[in-house]
């Protein structure tokens, strides 16, 4: 799954994710990705997140949402995003997967769990060039 944020130059704020599903996947099956508060969720004035992974256990917790009404409360991404992922290896610590979270000054963070490692890009206003950010992840297996 890819997950997108964009925030623009009047600070409007929008977010979307494409994915193949997961492997194996039965025919029908909807993962997380297209439902709003599992694979992304954005509100303006807060911020956004989106979510990539085993998105069966996943969009049970509604991740993307989470980290952020975390951040509407006034917590800072890089914090939204591991509550947001604590609250799922919680029950699942075998899950894998990972969360990034904006918010509307640019600030990001991301937590992540079971996978070698979580890479996100970004560019801002001030960037010329596309940078790359990787997470180091939990390990429950
Ligand atoms: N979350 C996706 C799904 O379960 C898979 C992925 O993120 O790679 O459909």
């Amino acid at each position: 799954t890819i997950g997108m944020i964009a925030i623009d130059s009047k600070g409007r704020i929008a977010g979307g994710t494409s994915t193949n599903g997961a492997n194996h996947k039965v025919p029908g099956r909807v993962g997380d990705s297209p439902i709003t508060g599992a694979g992304a969720y954005v509100e303006q004035g807060v911020g956004g997140a989106v979510s990539t992974g085993d998105g069966d256990v996943m969009m049970r917790f509604v991740p993307s949402f989470h980290a952020v009404m975390l951040m509407s409360s006034g917590m800072k991404p890089d914090a939204a995003a591991k509550t947001a992922v604590a609250k799922i290896i919680n029950k699942y610590p075998q899950f894998s997967g990972a969360l990034l979270a904006v918010d509307m000054n640019g600030n990001m963070g991301a937590a992540c769990n079971n996978i070698d490692g979580f890479p996100y890009t970004y560019r801002t206003s001030k960037d010329s060039e596309v940078k790359t950010v990787t997470v180091k992840c939990s390990h429950s297996n």
